[in-house]
């Protein structure tokens, strides 16, 4: 076999997510998953030909598991047909406009980000040096949530507070899901036959994480995640927008202090808070379905706010040639897709009922009727998008 797969790997605090993929032909070798990394439970979910191996590694942490896995590549003969490495990278902050080869600047660059990044950014870079460590002859590659969003237009990344916030301490919105927008963008521009370039579009990315996007010729002209990615649309823990005086009130009313109440807004809110039972769309999506009066307030709220702010984005479109649903929740649930687009009716968007019920799939994602404007489901795949980026800087 010849070299031109990529090891996609993107490495968390406590976890590490790889896969191997031919760009080319799209096809993925082998994935996994480690996971409760350097605690009693830490293991490796290796997914290889729709079997899914787990190897139990007690306190392995993020080097232990590495040479696990280069170990186990080794023996499918899988590390001597790979050509790079590609690492997601949550956090470019203004330096990175483009997924970039990485070099000790772009190492430095990212190590400077962590102030925006403080989970995210140490973790990968673990990740990037443990990875440089093993296979120290192979170009490797950083792929950012921020970048695609780095074409926003002042009006559209600045917050309305004292402007050396910006000026100094870079405070403005950055946006995320970069890499599955573009993913997404592309797949249904190629589904709908409009040139990318010319193309006019909405994106909402809903899974554990949500935001929107408007996406004009191919760039982002707005998105709803901020400085971090607590802004914008209800999540499964994360409020989303709320006044920024709520702080105050909990403080000054409560006695929270500030890391209880970041907690509270990142951990304790968006679809568990409000149903008080669960943060997973599924389980409240049943339980809506048993009457229950909590989860069904969730759902409303969540798809309310999602129709409010795809309605907002669209100010910054010519018109719609597509709005895309994407994520576990986009890519899924029926109910919320529906209440989207009834909400979004101003727009002229009908549901195919029997489409979406399908989630789209014979009829290329579509599950809008042929008079209205098009809504599509489309799977996204930030892997290989990752994967492409790496293959293409590192020329194969
Ligand atoms: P992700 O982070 O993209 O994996 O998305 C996770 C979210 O997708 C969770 O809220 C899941 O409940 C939701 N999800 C996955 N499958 C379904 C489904 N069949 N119906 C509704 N929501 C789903």
């Amino acid at each position: 076999m010849s070299k031109q797969n990529i090891l996609v790997i993107n490495s968390g605090s406590s976890s590490i997510k790889f896969a191997v993929i031919n760009p080319q032909n799209e096809h993925e070798y082998v994935s996994g998953l480690a996971e409760r990394l350097s605690q009693p439970e830490a293991r490796i979910i290796w997914k290889q030909d729709g079997e899914k191996t787990i190897y139990d590694m007690p306190n392995a942490d993020h080097d232990i598991v590495c040479q696990k896995i280069l170990h186990l590549l080794e023996e499918q003969q899988l590390t001597e047909t790979l050509a790079a490495i590609g690492h997601r990278v949550v956090h470019g902050g203004e330096h990175f406009k483009a997924s970039t080869l990485i070099n000790d600047d772009v190492v430095q660059a990212i190590e400077d980000c962590k102030g925006l990044a403080p989970l995210h950014n140490p973790a990968h870079l673990l990740g990037i040096r443990i990875t440089q460590k093993y296979f120290p002859n192979l170009p490797q590659a950083a792929v950012f949530d921020t970048s695609f969003h780095q074409t926003m237009p002042p009006q559209a990344y600045l917050y309305a507070i004292p402007h050396s916030l910006y000026r100094d301490h870079h405070v403005r919105r950055y946006g995320f899901h970069g890499t599955s927008y573009r993913f997404v963008t592309g797949e249904a521009c190629q589904r709908l036959n409009i040139p990318v370039n010319e193309s006019n579009i909405l994106c909402a990315h809903l899974g554990n994480g949500c935001s929107a996007a408007a996406i004009y010729h191919g760039q982002s002209v707005d998105t709803t995640m901020g400085l971090t990615p607590l802004e914008g649309l209800v999540m499964g823990t994360r409020c989303g927008n709320i006044d920024a005086n709520i702080f105050n009130f909990l403080h000054q009313q409560l006695g929270y202090d500030i890391d209880r109440i970041t907690t509270l807004l990142n951990k304790e809110s968006g679809l568990l808070g409000l149903s008080e039972l669960s943060n997973d769309c599924r389980t409240l999506e049943e339980a809506m379905e048993q009457g229950h009066e909590q989860a069904t307030l969730a759902i409303d709220v969540f798809s309310y706010v999602l129709a409010k702010s795809l309605s907002g984005l669209a100010s910054s479109l010519d018109h719609i040639d597509a709005l895309i649903f994407t994520g576990g929740i986009g890519e899924n649930s029926r109910v919320i897709r529906a209440k989207v687009l009834q909400q979004l009716r101003i727009f002229g968007f009908q549901l195919d009922a029997d489409a979406n019920a399908n989630n789209g799939k014979n009829n290329k994602g579509i599950i809008t009727t042929a008079d209205s404007p098009v809504a599509l489901v489309i799977n996204t795949n930030e892997e290989l998008m990752i994967a492409r980026d790496a293959a293409q800087l590192a020329g194969c």
